[in-house]
């Protein structure tokens, strides 16, 4: 279908962007993988568009002072370029690995994925699991919201209208750390099912800390329960096994045409298993 007539605009500055979503009737667009489609279904409409996909400086990934920051028009590509994630940050070259296709990881970036919320998106429970923070600014100011804090309902961020994702931060892990993301796809689409993103460290042979996040299973991407469990043992088979088993317990998960609740739930533990054996593993 064809959009509903807009005007597009690209903003110098982001000191422009920030005036301009501040105005009534306004949308940002960074890769417009899902503004777009978006306005051609009619599903939204709105008078302006303005494109923030050119600004510098909200491109780039960098580290200082044990904190990696990635500016939120980032392309996937980007992020599966940069070494400070290879090297320091490798679950988040793992996820984006499984988004999308080439072209969508061309142009699509981690910024507008997260602002877009799509509880069926891969990144979120990277961030999640990570503990990442993000940076969002408006005209007025700056504030950091945490990750955890940020997936509010379906589609439902805690961003407030006026205001922009510039950044995301992420601590980088600390030694004896390992991470996994493990995802069962729907065929067609990509997308998963049921991720799994796991972190956990590991120090003289016993785990010291411990986190797993799920997308795609609920209304919005969650922190698995429980998982707190594996901190002290020696994460092994059996003891995974026991945390994973009930990482999902009670979770009102989705049903679509793609799956019945009762065989998410069932992929949620096997994918649970498996991330956490393999950041276990990763772990040392
Ligand atoms: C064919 C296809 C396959 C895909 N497969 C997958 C997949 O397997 N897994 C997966 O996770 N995702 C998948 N996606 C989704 C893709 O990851 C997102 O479309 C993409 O990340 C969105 O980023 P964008 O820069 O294109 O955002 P845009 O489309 O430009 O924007 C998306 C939304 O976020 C807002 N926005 C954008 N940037 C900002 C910002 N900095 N601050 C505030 N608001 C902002 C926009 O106003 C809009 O509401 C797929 C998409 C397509 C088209």
């Amino acid at each position: 279908m064809i959009p509903a007539a807009f005007e597009y605009e690209r903003a110098a500055t982001l000191a422009a962007a920030l005036k301009a979503v501040g105005t009534r009737n306004t949308k940002v667009m960074c890769g417009g993988q899902s503004l777009i489609p978006l306005l051609r279904f009619r599903l939204t409409q709105t008078k302006r568009v303005v494109d923030i996909s050119h600004l510098k400086q909200l491109q780039g990934v960098s580290k200082a002072k044990g904190v990696i920051r990635i500016g939120a028009a980032t392309t996937y590509r980007a992020l599966l370029d940069a070494k400070v994630l290879r090297d320091d940050c490798p679950l988040l070259a793992e996820v984006t690995e499984r988004i999308g296709d080439r072209q969508v990881r061309n142009i699509g970036t981690i910024g507008g994925g997260l602002a877009h919320a799509d509880p069926s998106a891969d990144m979120p429970g990277a961030m999640l699991a990570l503990d990442a923070q993000f940076v969002v600014r408006s005209a007025k100011g700056r504030r950091t919201v945490a990750a955890r804090d940020w997936f509010r309902g379906p589609f439902e961020s805690a961003m407030k209208s006026g205001e922009l994702l510039t950044d995301i931060m992420i601590a980088v892990p600390a030694r004896g750390t390992g991470s996994a993301y493990e995802s069962f796809e729907q065929a067609a689409s990509g997308y998963p099912l049921v991720g799994a993103a796991a972190v956990v460290t590991r120090a003289k042979g016993k785990v010291t800390a411990a986190a797993l996040a799920f997308t795609g299973l609920g209304e919005v991407p969650f922190l698995a329960k429980g998982i707190e469990k594996l901190v002290g043992s020696d994460g092994g088979t059996a003891a995974v096994e026991k945390v994973a088993g009930g990482a999902a317990a009670g979770v009102d998960a989705n049903e679509d045409i793609h799956a019945p609740a009762a065989y998410r739930l069932h992929l949620a533990k096997v994918a649970a298993r498996r991330a956490l054996l393999r950041a276990l593993e990763r772990a040392g």
